[in-house]
């Protein structure tokens, strides 16, 4: 009964967005993005249960982008332990996902892992002693174990595509470099992140991936059950960059957005969300994915605030 009521939902969400005039912007400083249709719309949950319920184009395969950061983040902490801290912070930022300010001013420690330069410096953090390759294929190992999937892949189309224009992310890497933040030569860094970032995946796929985050019964134990709070927890504070504290109090769950459209969030113990809608709003974040995600939350009655 719940999931049939659950499946009305998603169906009208997906309906109520398909007919939404105003989508927001497509990212265009990756031109491979900006060739997406943004009338695009998706949105699937998988349930503690098993289940994976979805509406929309929910088996269509989008780029994950910064949604990627969770995975690597998994990853670092399984290798590195709190030894990560000493190269990334956890506190929000307050500023764009790719700003350059405080990494000046607080002498090249990024505030979290989320933003650009932290999420450089966890993956420069992975591919020291490695070839970039290894990781790459680690991290797609990770991906399709959480998702149950050996479809998953990296397209390589759209890493060659933010390869070409990622000024920007060389900056923060070079940047990091000069105060003693980058263990790698940048392009090694840069090029498995923009691959990380490159990663594809449908909002079916994703919701599935995504539920090692959720805790209970339905959980495949990837991390351990403290490490996955803890990555909730800063899903909650920097998921969304500067639009984190609007998230929190219009959603009011751990969520991580990409600038492909996409956002996984958490309801601990019920679900892992997953929806996907090209067009950003001015934060970089999806515009009527956010808008669905707190349609589907208070419906559900899912929030960490009960
Ligand atoms: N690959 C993108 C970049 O570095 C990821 C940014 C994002 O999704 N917010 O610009």
């Amino acid at each position: 009964m719940e999931t049939l009521k659950l499946q009305g939902l998603l169906d009208r969400i997906a309906a109520q967005m398909a007919a939404e005039p105003e989508r927001g912007q497509v990212a265009t400083y990756i031109p491979e993005l900006a060739k997406i249709d943004p009338a695009r719309f998706g949105i699937a949950v998988a349930l503690a249960s098993g289940e994976v319920l979805s509406a929309g184009d929910a088996a269509e395969a989008f780029s994950i982008q910064s949604i990627s950061k969770v995975f690597t983040l998994a990853i670092a902490l399984g290798r590195l332990g709190d030894q990560l801290w000493s190269r990334v912070g956890r506190e929000p930022s307050g500023l764009a996902f790719n700003s350059i300010l405080q990494l000046e001013q607080e002498n090249g420690i990024p505030r979290n892992p989320f933003v650009n330069a932290g999420a450089l410096a966890v993956t420069d953090a992975i591919l020291q002693g490695h070839q970039p390759r290894e990781i790459l294929a680690e991290l797609l190992r990770f991906i399709r174990l959480a998702a149950d999937d050996d479809a998953i892949h990296i397209n390589d189309a759209v890493a060659r595509s933010e390869q070409a224009t990622a000024h920007r992310n060389i900056a923060l890497a070079e940047f990091m470099a000069a105060m003693g933040n980058l263990r790698n030569p940048s392009p090694l860094t840069i090029g498995t992140y923009v691959h990380q970032c490159a990663v594809e995946m449908s909002c079916r796929q994703l919701a599935s991936a995504g539920r090692f985050l959720m805790g209970g019964k339905g959980s495949p134990r990837l991390v351990s059950p403290a490490r996955m709070r803890r990555i909730n927890a800063l899903m909650m504070m920097c998921g969304h960059y500067d639009g984190s504290g609007e998230f929190a109090y219009q959603v009011g769950l751990p969520g991580k957005s990409g600038v492909g459209g996409g956002i996984l969030a958490i309801a601990p113990n019920e679900a892992s969300i997953a929806v996907w809608s090209p067009g950003l709003n001015h934060r970089g974040n999806s515009k009527l994915g956010t808008e669905a995600i707190e349609i589907l939350a208070r419906e559900m009655g899912w929030s960490v605030f009960d």
